[in-house]
């Protein structure tokens, strides 16, 4: 007998959902003979590519593992002592692989939906209450990009909110002992906003100067020295001039905070709270300040409110959509932030708790004295007069810097070396005694001296702080019951998994989020990351150590730019919208090298995401909004007669294709020539590259950059709310102003400033999107967007009876999305939310809501999701019709129903005073697959203004959290 044989492991059989067979069912329902014809139909001709993609040819998952490995290993390991931001940690392993590796967490959507979320909501809470008593300060958000951005956050924070006497000032002090990486980020930040900065030495700060209105100091300062900056913070206010202080957060153990020095906010990253460095990111940045900001903070803020029961529960606060809302008015553009890394860091303090985390900063403090003392014996001079972590070793020449280098590097260590003569050495957690006696080994080998400086074979019990009293931390710290209780490795396990238990992330179910694209998070496209060549590289590491970064940076740019058909690709953005703000910061440095500084105005259509407009607003721009027809494409007539209009100020179009309205408008090519005929560029919002990959590219279609957002179409996992990667590619002529960077060469010949702190932004999660292209190849990718439209057009095809769908092409078809509209069901009191809610009983994460249309649905399936769970949503989906249905025909209340009720927690349910008109099977079980198994949500609708009026951030507890409600009630 003659068997066929065919590789069982090809990974794009993997990746995609649905199988030939299910393809043709697909197919058929949709009412199209072939995929082929599906897409004919779909994309239009004209913008379609002519060749398919040039990728290398895909591998399996194994191949894959491999080869990466031997990639991988090219990077040296070596025990880096640089510091400036940057340390190494210990991830307990029990927070490795039940958060950092583990799907339940990393593949959760931004808490939106914040009834399945409570889970990494209380997480983030945990997170906000620890950076809050670390730094002294009154309110945190739950996380921002990295320490660079957070410090400039913070600058255009302050400048939004001038005061008195310096309501006009422009100038904004920087210490010089800031990072160097966040004086480049402020740089970039500082010019579109018209902020002139001033650097220079704290001490001698001339702050009677009436142009000033806001300082940042770093807290210890970049070589390690610790000041106090009270008198200066005390003369900052008495002219109105506000503070911001980046400051360690380690440190933070055992020095007064900033707050109590009277900071206005502090910064920082809380990196060395067990994240790895990963070669510059992902790490969550830290943003705390003054209540009295707390409407202006920029990023999310989770805050605590009450479900319909009364019971406490979590969401996020305030300005938590505030792009959306206020758009161009919005002052900062953060939407993905850096939830995952924040909840690890959060997890980190709740399982050392207070008394662990003290020591592990008093060892590292311990160490460093003793450093310090073997480094004297050895006849150095150690010039830090004050210092918690980092030396500043005075060296006698040039060459004998350059002799302790070599020997250093001979020996796998990496020190910091000054332009002058002066190393910095920083120590970290995982440094140990031996450690010590290594690194004086290597100055003992340079200056011909003994090594056996250092004798002992244990750290000393005691260490005494040599520090100015007002430095010494006196106040308390995470004194909550949560840092408290979870110590053990059976609590801290048992407390992660209770708080996963309550969420929903892809290990449940489809999230069919609309411009998000939650595709599957393959695991051998997640198993690099935690590869310690990959995550225990310090980001200033020398080139020769880092060789294989190198590649993997070399090989995803060109296969990045191959996809967009661009020339060239900046991984430095680290979110989208940090690519939407680079891409445009692009734009501006080519106008202005052309003498056409003046070219201010950005066209963005009303139908943009919101973060599109306060990007534009960030990079000094201004925006025209351009309308939409009724179909939902760019009204063609208007923006021809505003690129007419403004075209001696028109700057850009900022466009999503296919729009956010789940449609290719077949005029794009058009619209691209009317800006470059009116001189402006045309930056694309790459949100939607799912539906692109391989059928058409941003460069075919006319565009001159785009962002990518990783965490969208190259599989990197949302995380519940970052980390995120925003590459952005350009064309020929825009190349040389790519970002650069401060400490490591990147970017072009014109290099506008860095746009993140890291060189390349989040490199330790690229290997992500490297391994699914790999694994993919060409054809593969181009697959997974067929299939990517096939799955939408599917759902369409069975809910289009059900629900109206907004927009579609000129064919019938959707793109890889499509819009519900709901809005007919308002006039029986049925709003959407409550149809995202009643989602929740049935195992489901909502599509996006109100976006871009209010008061609809936008569903996106992707193209990982199989027949068989696109058929289980179709079947929610209409059964919840049926329910509308039953107010409509007035067989239901329209207040009390099981859609306003919704959703049902099992203790509603089960409840001996059940009074619902409907029957409490209805409520949990309203369709059979849930019987099977059930994700029950763990509290029931919450009531987002109460919380929003009466504002708790951090985790008091709930006996503080009522005494409190009545109060800030007759307040609020
Ligand atoms: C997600 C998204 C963005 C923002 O990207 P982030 O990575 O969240 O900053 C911008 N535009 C659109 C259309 C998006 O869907």
């Amino acid at each position: 007998m003659i068997l066929k044989t065919k590789p069982a492991d090809v990974f794009k059989e993997r990746h995609n959902g649905p199988d030939k067979e299910q393809m043709q069912e697909m197919l058929r329902t949709i009412g199209v003979e072939s995929l082929d014809q599906l897409i004919e139909e779909t994309v239009p001709s004209a913008i379609r590519l002519k060749k398919p993609l040039n990728l290398p040819n895909a591998l399996s998952e194994t191949q894959f593992l491999k080869k990466f490995a031997s990639i991988a290993k090219q990077n040296k390991l070596y025990k880096s002592y640089i510091g400036l931001g940057y340390n190494d940690t210990i991830l307990p392993a029990v927070i490795q692989r039940n958060i950092l590796e583990n799907p339940g967490w990393y593949t959760a959507y931004t808490p939106y939906q914040a009834e399945i979320a409570q889970g990494r909501l209380e997480a983030l809470i945990n997170y906000q209450s620890m950076v809050m008593d670390l730094t002294g300060m009154e309110i945190a958000n739950a996380s921002l990009l990295d320490e660079g951005t957070a410090a400039a956050e913070a600058m255009a924070m302050f400048y939004a909110q001038r005061k008195g006497s310096r309501k006009s000032a422009t100038r904004f002090f920087v210490s010089e002992q800031v990072l160097p990486q966040t004086i480049d980020v402020l740089k970039t930040r500082a010019t579109p906003l018209g902020i002139e900065l001033e650097i220079g030495d704290h001490r001698s700060a001339n702050l009677q100067d009436e142009t000033l209105f806001g300082a940042i100091v770093q807290y210890p300062a970049a070589d390690g020295e610790v000041f106090d900056y009270t008198d200066f913070i005390n003369t900052a206010h008495e002219q109105e001039i506000l503070v911001v202080v980046a400051a360690d957060i380690m440190s933070l153990t055992l020095l007064t905070p900033p707050g109590e020095m009277g900071a206005d906010a502090v910064v920082g990253t809380t990196q060395r709270f067990g994240v790895p460095m990963g070669y510059g990111g992902p790490h969550a940045g830290y943003f705390a300040t003054k209540d009295a900001f707390k409407r202006v903070i920029p990023g999310r803020i989770i805050g605590i409110s009450v479900d319909a029961q009364g019971n406490k529960a979590y969401r996020m606060a305030l300005q938590t959509r505030e792009q959306h809302i206020r758009r161009e008015k919005a002052t900062s553009n953060i939407c993905t932030a850096q939830v995952l890394l924040a909840v690890i860091a959060g997890m980190y303090a709740v399982y050392h708790g207070p008394r662990r985390l003290k020591y592990i900063g008093v060892n590292i403090y311990a160490l460093t004295q003793q450093l310090e003392s073997g480094l004297k014996a050895l006849g150095f001079e150690q010039l830090n007069r004050q210092y918690f972590d980092t030396l500043k070793i005075a060296v006698e020449s040039a060459e004998m810097k350059a002799a302790i280098r070599t020997e250093a590097e001979a020996a796998g260590i990496n020190f910091h070396y000054f332009a002058k003569n002066f190393i910095g050495i920083s120590l970290h957690q995982a440094t140990e005694l031996q450690d010590v006696k290594d690194i004086l080994a290597v100055f003992a080998k340079v200056t011909g001296k003994s090594a056996a400086i250092l004798t002992i074979d244990e750290l000393p019990n005691e260490t005494e702080l040599k520090w100015n009293d007002s430095l010494i931390r006196t106040s308390d710290y995470l004194t909550h019951e949560v840092f408290n209780r979870h110590h053990s490795e059976h609590e801290i396990l048992r407390y992660m998994k209770f708080l996963e238990n309550k969420d929903i992330s892809l290990v449940h179910s489809m999230i069919p989020l609309g411009s998000c694209t939650m595709k599957l998070n393959a695991t051998a496209e997640m198993i690099p990351i935690t590869w310690p060549e990959i995550g225990s590289i310090h980001p200033f590491a020398p080139a020769d150590q880092v060789k294989g970064y190198k590649q993997i940076f070399e090989d995803l740019e060109s296969w990045l730019c191959e996809v967009t058909g661009f020339d060239a690709m900046s991984l430095q953005p680290n979110s989208g919208a940090q690519g939407e703000y680079a891409g445009l910061m692009v734009i501006r440095a080519y106008h202005e090298s052309r003498g056409e500084g003046h070219r201010n105005i950005s066209l963005i259509p009303s139908s943009a995401h919101g973060t599109n407009p306060a990007s534009a607003v960030m990079a000094g721009m201004k925006v025209v909004i351009v309308k939409c027809d009724e179909r939902g494409n760019i009204d063609v007539a208007d923006l021809r007669a505003k690129a007419e209009q403004y075209k001696n100020e028109l700057s850009c179009l900022m466009v999503t294709y296919p729009s956010t309205h789940g449609v290719y408008e077949e005029s794009i090519i058009e619209i691209c020539q009317i800006i470059h005929d009116n001189g402006g560029r045309v930056y694309m919002d790459g949100a939607n590259m799912n539906a692109q990959v391989g059928l058409t590219s941003p460069a075919t279609i006319g565009a001159d950059v785009c962002h990518l957002n990783l965490h969208k179409t190259f599989c990197i996992p949302h995380g519940g709310g970052g980390p995120g990667m925003g590459p952005i590619g350009v064309v020929k002529d825009l190349a040389p102003f790519l970002p650069g960077h401060a400490v490591v060469k990147t970017g072009g010949e014109e290099a506008i400033h860095a746009v993140s702190a890291a060189p390349w932004g989040s490199a330790s999660i690229l290997p992500i999107s490297y391994a699914y292209i790999a694994m993919m190849g060409g054809e593969g990718l181009t697959e997974a967007t067929k299939v990517a439209i096939l799955n939408a057009n599917y759902i369409k095809a069975r809910l289009q009876q059900h629900y109206p769908v907004l927009y579609i092409g000129k064919n019938g078809r959707c793109a890889h999305e499509m819009i519900l509209d709901c809005r007919e069901f308002k006039k029986y009191g049925v709003e959407v939310e409550d149809i995202a809610k009643r989602l929740m009983d049935y195992g489901f994460h909502a599509p996006t809501v109100s976006f871009p249309v209010a008061g609809t649905l936008m569903i996106e399936p992707t193209e990982s999701e199989p027949q068989e769970e696109l058929d289980r949503f179709c079947e929610a989906m209409i059964s919840i019709r049926e329910e509308i249905r039953e107010i409509e025909e007035g067989k239901a209340d329209q207040k009390n129903n099981v859609l306003k009720h919704a959703p049902h927690t099992a203790q509603v349910a089960l409840s001996e005073s059940w009074d619902r008109p409907y029957s409490r099977e209805k409520a949990v079980y309203p369709v059979s697959y849930l019987c099977d198994g059930k994700v029950w949500p763990t509290v029931s609708r919450i009531d987002s203004a109460y919380g929003d009026r009466n504002l708790i951030c951090s985790c008091a507890p709930i006996e503080a959290y009522n005494e409190n409600n009545n109060e800030m009630v007759a307040v609020g």
